[in-house]
């Protein structure tokens, strides 16, 4: 009876503001208090910036991240709280992880499938970039071998990547070679890449840039392509050590390949763009693995684990579908929050990476 009473009590103000507009004709919002005891299903509220407008309904998430491409939303709900709790932490905790090949640089250029940053170089010695070739059609169908076991394939992948810098040492490839082979490459950016290193600059968030390919051929690519640097950037990637006439003499610490490129392989990784004097004070090692949230893009489904070794908190998955999509769209829809299809720019990142900044 008591519980019945205080029902009453509770319901009577809400029935007064329910019906109030209908007894006077004239709108009175709620106070703010009830919508602390009230739980709304079917209304979300999603942080915008710029253009994005009326966004209510979970399903319109689409809308959040889209930037005039196709873009896939598996679960909205689960995507604005991701939003959400990101926002609330601030900046100070968020880091991006990125993979490169045909994640930043597009899939498609001229009509052509893009260079990837280790299917360009040319070390100027065709006998040796035969051999690379003669490495790559014998591993690359075990690389995407559904088949073989992941502790098998690593072992593989690791021999596949030795024996390549065993070859670029032997067949004499030369720090020149690098730059003319970038110059002479077919690879760019996606559209609004600039945008997005600017915006997490602004922001003082780090980027990552994992890859299995070389780090001193992506940063050049940067400088070739990007035409400036930025201090948020770094690069986790395999280096390369060259003597003081340019010959490439060895490579430095453990061999980062497609399956273990992740923040485990943080440690070994040399600052970015330190050949152009530039001081690259942000990305500190040790601080980057106390920024708990995470936006993580990549192209493959196997780039989520570049996550692997970082204890996060909250973390978004952008993934470009860049080939078969019909067979694949189900698998990266419920593999990543977002996803992109038809070699889409960047601009829905940059949409969705200035909500997570906004304050
Ligand atoms: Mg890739």
């Amino acid at each position: 009876m008591r519980w019945q009473r205080v029902r009453v009590l509770y319901l009577l103000p809400l029935m007064s503001y329910t019906f109030f507009p209908i007894w006077t004709g004239i709108f009175k919002p709620l106070p703010p208090f009830i919508f602390s005891h009230l739980k709304f299903r079917n209304t979300y509220r999603v942080w915008c910036s710029g253009d994005c407008k009326n966004i209510n309904q979970p399903e319109n998430m689409e809308q959040v991240v889209a930037d005039g491409a196709e873009v896939m939303v598996g679960d909205p709900e689960l995507l604005q709280t991701k939003i959400s709790n990101i926002r609330l932490d601030g900046p100070a905790m968020l880091q991006v992880i990125a993979d490169f090949d045909a994640t930043l640089t597009k899939y498609w250029v001229e009509g052509q499938r893009g260079h990837s940053s280790h299917g360009l170089l040319q070390q100027g010695n065709p006998e040796y970039d035969a051999k690379r070739q003669k490495l790559y059609e014998y591993y690359h169908p075990l690389e995407i071998d559904p088949t073989i076991p992941i502790d098998e394939k690593a072992k593989l992948m690791e021999e596949w990547w030795e024996k390549t810098h065993g070859l670029l040492i032997e067949g004499g490839l030369t720090y020149g070679a690098i730059k003319s082979s970038v110059a002479n490459s077919r690879i760019a950016f996606r559209d609004g890449v600039i945008e997005l290193f600017e915006l997490l600059e602004k922001s003082n968030v780090p980027v990552l840039i994992f890859s299995a390919g070389l780090a001193d051929i992506i940063e050049e690519v940067l400088r070739q392509k990007l035409h400036r640097s930025f201090k948020n950037v770094k690069i986790v990637s395999n280096r390369m050590v060259f003597d003081q006439n340019g010959n490439l003499v060895s490579f430095k610490g453990k061999t980062i390949h497609v399956l273990n490129k992740n923040e485990h392989a943080i440690d070994m990784a040399a600052p970015v763009h330190d050949q152009l004097g530039d001081v690259n004070g942000l990305v500190d090692d040790a601080s980057v693995k106390l920024r708990t949230n995470v936006l993580l893009l990549g192209d493959h489904i196997g780039d989520l684990g570049m996550s692997d070794g970082l204890n996060y908190k909250t973390r978004i998955s952008v993934g470009f579908l860049n080939d078969n999509v019909e067979i694949s769209r189900d698998s990266y829809r419920k593999s990543f929050d977002v996803v992109y299809t038809n070699d889409a720019s960047m601009r829905g990142v940059v949409k969705l990476a200035s909500q997570l900044c906004s304050m």
